[in-house]
């Protein structure tokens, strides 16, 4: 049997740093080398904690292609794919080749400055893009290169489809099952009024179109989180919203099934 090389990111309690010890020992005693940061030479990276500390792993590892998994150590765990009773069942079929990959899409924001500057966000859940707190922002949206809305609200999010269930949700977007590739556009606070007229459900893209936001004010500062990650910018002359080419290769075992996991964890 080959022997891999495992990265393992845990953040920062108890039981995660007691499950890191207990899936370190199994995997040294079985000949497999453990490290705590992330190599090209990684086979697998093991991250354990909830679906906040799986985001931050695959940003730390600057979304990285090979194999992913979580364990769940008490959160919501919507990427995170088994528990820590089960680490033993986790190796075996690792090692067997009992497993298969979930490719998830992500979503890019391409940032053009007024003096030219162009920044890149990618994200695995969303971006956002908002005003100040507590103040609306306006923005003309485009679709496809066309002008769609004058938007006026505390701002947007665009989803990817395993990105659905997170912010997006809690907004009235739609869950939307991860083997769809979409990017979902969903209001934040829209304005529908006789002064103001936006969107006020999400609109669902495929995931080959580009989305534009031109800000009216472009001297007012911008708020840029792609999965919670927050950036602000002043001067941007426009926003570019895309899919990004870059992938997280999920590894799911035999038992997972989306649908069930939105029940358990939902309803
Ligand atoms: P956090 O604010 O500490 O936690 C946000 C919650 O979202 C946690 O319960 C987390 O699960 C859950 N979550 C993350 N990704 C998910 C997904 N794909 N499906 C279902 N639930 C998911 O922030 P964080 O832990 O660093 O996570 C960043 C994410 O928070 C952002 O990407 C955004 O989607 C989300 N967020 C949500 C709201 C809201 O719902 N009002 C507001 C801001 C940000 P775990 O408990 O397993 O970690």
């Amino acid at each position: 049997m080959s022997k891999h090389i495992i990265s393992i990111f845990t953040n920062d309690t108890e039981l995660s740093r007691d499950v890191r010890a207990d899936l370190r020992k199994e995997l040294v005693n079985r000949g497999h080398t453990v490290i705590g940061e992330y190599s090209p030479n990684t086979d697998l990276i093991v991250c354990i904690g909830g679906d906040g500390a799986f985001l931050e792993t695959i940003h730390k590892c600057n979304f990285p292609e090979c194999p992913t998994v979580g364990i769940n150590t008490g959160h919501l765990g919507f990427f995170q794919e088994i528990l820590p009773c089960d680490i033993e069942k986790f190796i075996n079929d690792y090692e067997s080749g009992n497993y298969s990959i979930q490719e998830l899409g992500t979503v890019k924001c391409v940032v053009t400055e007024a003096d030219g500057n162009v920044i890149e966000h990618v994200g695995l859940n969303e971006i956002t893009i908002t005003g100040r707190k507590s103040y609306s922002i306006h923005f003309d949206i485009t679709i496809g290169g066309k002008q769609i809305e004058k938007f006026s609200g505390d701002g947007i999010l665009v989803a990817t489809s395993a990105g659905s269930t997170a912010y997006n949700y809690s907004l009235g977007g739609s869950i939307v099952d991860p083997r769809l590739r979409l990017l979902q556009v969903t209001p934040i606070a829209p304005m529908n009024t006789t002064a103001y007229r936006s969107f006020t459900s999400s609109v669902l893209l495929p995931d080959d179109m580009s989305i534009g936001i031109i800000p009216e004010s472009p001297e007012k500062r911008i708020y840029i989180a792609n999965d919670g990650e927050i950036s602000s910018y002043a001067n941007v002359r426009e926003i570019e919203v895309r899919r990004s080419a870059k992938v997280v290769n999920l590894v799911r075992f035999k038992d997972y099934d989306f649908w069930n996991k939105v029940k358990d964890k939902f309803l």
